[in-house]
């Protein structure tokens, strides 16, 4: 290769750090170093209400955490900058108009309403419903239309027929019919671009040579490499990489596993299994071995050796792979200083001494009374669960609406978290106290301990939801059957709570 390599992550922070991210830094990062090239990280927050700047320090902390650094990106800068797209906002629409321009890409004018009529017409014509270049407009009506002010989008041109070659380092040709590919839109009403122009726009920009991603993008392709084609720029290599599954094979979800690193990080794992363990998904050490650190890996990276199967991402694996990594890595004095690192530091029991000062004689009753906030999965069985007023079919469902209610919650702290539970067992119609008993076992252990919302909010979104998930499977769950009555039963309460809220404004 005689151009520098240069890769680079492009996370969008509207949520959690996902294990995802940081497995596709990753290979980008060995991608990089094998060929001494750069690793660039790009913040790609073009969606405004969605993105939030905590959510892109997380994701920072995260990926630093694991020691996935970066050469370039918005906290170290770069000759490319800035790297974060939010900042580079007023320059993607002279590119969407240079298209326009050239008679590749259009005003379009339609409401969302209309383009709902045109799509159900398509699709009662036997046509493919996409939006399609036919509702272009002629230069005088446009001229018009834009003079009035009238809200608009910019689309780009797409083939009406034929099919678009592909071409990536894993799978070779792809091929998808452009009759499935929409007339995407490259700048949107309020005037920020979409992911898709912002995107090509920035790795052109940033002369990213390699884009190494999840196969969750394969369908973009055609659009992206459409639009190298109409900006007569070269475009960088593709690689997608295989999705993540849960042991079931179904995409990693965090309603099945705990998604967030940051949840792997408070369970207690060494950053370095996680690598290790990410480094492991698709891919192997020529000699197979199972354990490997990031400089070993960056030295037998061969990306041609990701195989494509659903790589499973198994928690029980992960831990197997870390009591390794702690019984053979570290000596005595690094256990204790990563021990220390872990939790027992300042900033990590400062928060506790609300809650355990007060309740304690001497310093032996600490642990007893505060352990559970140390640990990962409780150690329950189903007569902990046992309840003097609720039958355990009840109790399930007040673990598993909690779950489903927090899963939905944006904004951690106690007051959302006891306004869910307040708002669940009122139109559960349970009292308080009743509702709540199951709770405190799931995230205490015991009935008897500080406010389970305290700890649910020291604890953290992963960790509650990991331990309600926990006790849900502890009670056994529900069977396929029963789920789907469950779930039409949280979907009738969930539309109660909207109507008593709505009532409420
Ligand atoms: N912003 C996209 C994401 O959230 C980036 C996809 C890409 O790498 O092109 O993953």
């Amino acid at each position: 290769m005689s151009q520098i390599v240069r890769t680079r992550i492009a996370p969008s922070p509207t949520g959690d750090p996902h294990v995802g991210t940081a497995y596709i830094a990753l290979f980008n990062m060995c991608f990089a170093k094998q060929h001494n090239g750069k690793f660039i990280l790009r913040i790609e927050d073009t969606d405004q209400a969605r993105s939030t700047l905590e959510s892109e320090k997380d994701i920072l902390d995260s990926l630093r955490w694991l020691g996935l650094d970066w050469d370039e990106g918005p906290d170290v800068g770069g000759e490319f900058g800035p790297y974060r797209q939010s900042e580079r906002k007023d320059d993607y629409r002279a590119y969407a108009e240079q298209l326009v321009e050239q008679g590749d890409a259009f005003y379009c004018f339609r409401t969302p309403e209309e383009l709902d009529v045109i799509r159900e017409e398509r699709k009662a014509a036997g046509l493919n419903p996409g939006i399609k270049g036919d509702l272009e407009l002629s230069d005088e009506d446009v001229k018009a239309r834009l003079g009035n002010g009238d809200a608009h989008v910019i689309r780009m041109k797409v083939p009406d027929e034929g099919t678009c070659v592909i071409s990536d380092m894993l799978r070779g040709t792809i091929e998808i019919d452009w009759s499935q590919v929409d007339c995407q839109i490259l700048l949107k009403s309020d005037g920020m671009p979409t992911y898709h122009l912002a995107n090509v726009v920035d790795d052109h920009l940033m002369a990213i040579t390699h884009v190494i991603r999840g196969e969750e993008w394969i369908n973009s392709a055609p659009k992206h490499q459409l639009l190298y084609k109409y900006f007569s720029w070269t475009m960088p290599e593709l690689c997608h990489m295989p999705l993540l599954r849960n042991p079931d094979k179904s995409k990693l979800s965090k309603r099945k596993n705990p998604t967030s690193v940051n949840y792997y990080e408070r369970a207690g794992f060494l950053p370095e299994t996680i690598v290790n363990y990410l480094g492991r998904m698709g891919w192997s050490m020529p000699d197979e071995r199972e354990k490997f650190s990031l400089s070993e890996m960056i030295e037998h990276f061969d990306i041609t050796r990701v195989s494509l199967g659903g790589p499973i991402f198994d928690v029980e694996k992960l831990k197997w792979l870390n009591g390794l990594w702690i019984r053979e890595n570290l000596s005595a004095e690094e256990f204790v200083s990563r021990t220390k690192e872990w939790a027992f530091n300042e900033k990590a029991l400062l928060p506790l001494v609300e809650l355990v000062q007060g309740r304690v004689a001497t310093f032996t009753d600490i642990l007893p009374l505060a352990g559970f906030m140390f640990s990962g999965m409780l150690n329950l069985d189903q007569a902990d669960f046992e309840h003097k007023k609720l039958e355990v079919g009840q109790v399930k469902r007040v673990l598993q609406f909690t779950l489903w209610t927090l899963e939905a919650q944006r904004h951690w702290g106690k007051d959302t978290i006891f306004a869910d539970i307040k708002s669940l067992a009122k139109v559960m119609e349970l009292k308080l106290g009743d509702f709540m008993q199951p709770i405190f076992v799931a995230i205490a252990g015991t009935p008897d301990s500080w406010s389970v919302v305290e700890s649910m909010d020291k604890l953290g979104p992963d960790m509650t939801r990991a331990r309600l998930r926990h006790a849900v499977n502890v009670l056994e769950g529900f069977s396929k059957k029963e789920t789907k009555k469950v779930e039409k039963e949280y979907k009738a309460l969930s539309a109660k709570l909207a109507e008593k809220e709505s009532e409420n404004n």
